[in-house]
């Protein structure tokens, strides 16, 4: 049986957050002295595994391992290895992950070997000392390494920047030539107001309309229908040969054809990204060996997804939307 909202969307996509925990500090995304999850509150890779599987068997076809930083999680190959068999069998279409790049070059090889055959990598700058500054704590030829290691290894790779007035705004066209020349897209993503941080998001907060009428000015972008499965709206930049991808939370609301539910690492759904409401699948996990009561929490779950988020970002409003960070839900 698929699984259907009530608003007639399939659910078929999950993204799965295997840690709270990460090696970066971005200023956007995380305060610098966060407080991470005990580690007794996780769930076990078996029981990640087996919630997965439960999806899959649900109708899920692309799954995607996030965070945090999934690639710290400890043994995450283990996870990824097991999760591979339901590519072999057919029943996923895409194993996939969304990453910082810090570990990529460890784990480059194992994740094609295990069937990935695309990734995410998260990158807002080529300049090594403004990628320490945003980062914290990132370093940017660990991050090139491991895209190396991912080309050297066939993973296809798509770049997500965060679009940020005054930091990354004038480089996006050197971003954009780098990604492309290098057989790369590229996407570009608005901040959007999820949990405290030291900065402010109004300062940060660049929309991508503003964004896309500047690179207009240099570059020819023609709208593609091309689709990931994501909300992504890609145009073809003629000068470069390469696909531009906006993601708009924030100036264009996608959520009529979401088709994704998130699982965080303690085994809560969330049904948006950008609503507090969530679910909670570790008990019914727990509660009995077979699958029953969890089918019937997913299903109660997936009956009270939300139509869309309500995300604000301007002056009046100084708390954020939601008050969880991005790093519980890994985007
Ligand atoms: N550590 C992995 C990574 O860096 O891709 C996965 C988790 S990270 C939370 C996922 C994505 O969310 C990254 O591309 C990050 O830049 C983005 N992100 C974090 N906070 C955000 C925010 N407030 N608004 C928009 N994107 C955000």
């Amino acid at each position: 049986m698929d699984m259907i909202d009530p608003f007639g969307r399939t659910i078929s996509y999950l993204r799965v957050s295997v840690t709270d925990r990460c090696d970066f500090r971005c200023t956007y995304c995380m305060a610098e002295d966060m407080t991470f999850l005990p580690k007794k509150d996780l769930l076990s890779l078996e029981e990640l595994d087996r919630l997965c599987t439960v999806f899959i068997e649900k109708g899920v076809k692309k799954l995607r391992l996030t965070g945090g930083e999934p690639l710290v999680r400890k043994n995450i190959m283990h996870l990824v290895r097991q999760l591979s068999r339901h590519l072999d069998s057919g029943a996923l279409e895409e194993l996939t992950l969304t990453t910082n790049g810090s570990q990529l070059s460890r784990f480059a090889a194992e994740l094609a070997d295990c069937g990935v055959k695309r990734i995410n990598v998260s990158l807002d700058t080529l300049d090594a000392e403004k990628f320490h500054q945003i980062t914290r704590w990132g370093n940017l030829r660990k991050v090139m390494e491991g895209i190396d290691a991912a080309q050297k290894a066939g993973l296809k790779i798509k770049l997500n920047a965060v679009a940020l007035r005054d930091f990354n705004d004038a480089e996006i066209p050197e971003l954009m030539r780098w990604a492309h020349g290098r057989g790369m897209d590229l996407t570009l993503i608005e901040t959007m107001p999820m949990g405290e941080i030291e900065a402010d998001r109004t300062d940060q907060y660049l929309p991508l309309s503003i964004l896309r009428a500047s690179l207009e000015r240099q570059f020819t972008l023609a709208d593609i229908p091309y689709k990931t499965g994501g909300p992504a709206r890609y145009a073809h930049v003629a000068e470069t040969g390469g696909r531009l991808g906006f993601i708009t939370p924030m100036t264009h609301n996608f959520c009529e054809s979401c088709n994704r539910v998130r699982l965080t690492c303690t085994g809560t759904l969330y049904m948006c990204l950008g609503q507090e409401d969530a679910a909670d699948l570790r008990a019914p996990l727990r509660a009995s060996e077979g699958n029953e009561l969890l089918d019937a929490a997913i299903d109660e779950a997936i009956g009270r997804k939300p139509k869309g988020h309500d995300f604000i970002i301007d002056r009046r409003t100084s708390r954020p939307s939601v008050s969880r960070h991005m790093s519980v839900t890994g985007g």
